[in-house]
């Protein structure tokens, strides 16, 4: 399976910048800063500060205020580690060919896998997610909002398919194994279809590595 920590986000998106989120390299971090930009996004510009402790990278906006100087070179902020004090064991690494594959600046395989990430992450994903989702918030105004009601969940089905439908979700490490690659990849939502074609020979090499 793919491990959560790639699950992220198919682009490179300000939502890399949830602080305490970013657990790469600083080569990576420093490659990410530099070709991201999104000022159409955002009035605050890049993150530009980073926790001397743990890396989180964070906005100056967010500093602690009574603890930071910009005339001393002080920029504090402890929302991640307190300064400090939590220590959080660095994530595994990736097994291959996941390694390989989820880089920013890697080849062409891997600039391909990056644009198309969360539709990789889906085709092993062991269930959907369930919500009672409140879509009346969005009338036209504002930010698309994601709203719901009660709790979410995770919806599983039987572990087969019923008659006629074609496998999906845990079925699919269950059902007509030999077909499993094309099987996956018809598994996949037309709405959460990138622009760009999956790559049967990366859904392959995935799911040898998986097991
Ligand atoms: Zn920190």
């Amino acid at each position: 399976m793919l491990t959560t920590s790639i699950g992220l986000q198919t682009k490179l998106d300000a939502k890399w910048y949830i602080p305490g989120a970013f657990n790469g390299n600083i080569t990576e971090l420093c490659l990410l800063k530099k070709i991201t930009s999104y000022p159409e996004r955002s009035n605050l510009g890049a993150p530009d500060y980073t926790c001397k402790h743990c890396n989180a990278i964070f906005w100056y906006q967010e500093r602690i205020k009574s603890d930071s100087s910009r005339r001393q070179n002080r920029i504090t902020y402890n929302s991640c580690c307190k300064g400090g004090k939590i220590k959080i064991p660095r994530p595994c690494d990736r097994p291959e060919p996941l390694a390989a594959l989820a880089r920013f600046n890697g080849g062409p395989t891997s600039n391909k896998f990056m644009r198309n990430i969360r539709q990789y992450n889906c085709l092993f994903a062991f269930t959907s997610m369930g919500a009672n989702i409140d879509r009346t918030v969005n009338d036209g105004r504002g930010p698309p909002v994601f709203k719901i009601h009660g709790q979410v969940h995770h919806r599983i089905g039987s572990l087969l398919p019923s008659d006629g439908s074609p496998p999906k979700f845990l079925q699919l490490y269950i059902y007509d194994t030999s077909n499993e690659v094309r099987n996956r990849m018809q598994a996949l939502h037309p709405t959460d279809q990138g622009d760009e074609s999956l790559d049967p020979s990366i859904i392959e090499s995935l799911i040898k590595n998986s097991r």
